[in-house]
């Protein structure tokens, strides 16, 4: 599937905030190997290198799939999953 048509998809997805980020990066960890490889493997695409060569993370889209989750871990990632009725919504379309 092109990107295009991933972010067309994707789209069709709804996402409710919960009151502060469900995934965090712990503080220090920003330039960790792991979280560049989260960069890669990110379906949403939520992780991007700056300049700096620090890894930010936007949450707003995520799919809840954990895989960050199990590329990085708990001493890269303070994950957790969204409050109940908040987070994504799937549609198929
Ligand atoms: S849980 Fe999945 S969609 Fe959400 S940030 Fe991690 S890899 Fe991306």
């Amino acid at each position: 599937m092109s990107e295009a048509g991933l972010k067309q998809k994707l789209g069709l997805d709804v996402f409710k905030p919960d009151k502060e980020a469900h995934i965090k990066i712990n503080p220090g960890m920003e330039k960790d190997p792991r979280l560049k490889m989260a960069v890669r493997v990110c379906p949403a695409g939520l992780y991007r290198e700056n300049s700096e060569g620090k890894v930010e993370l936007t949450i707003d889209g995520c799919l809840e799939c954990g895989t960050c989750r199990l590329v990085c871990g708990r001493e890269v990632l303070d994950w957790r999953y969204p409050s109940g009725g908040t987070g994504v919504q799937f549609r198929f379309g």
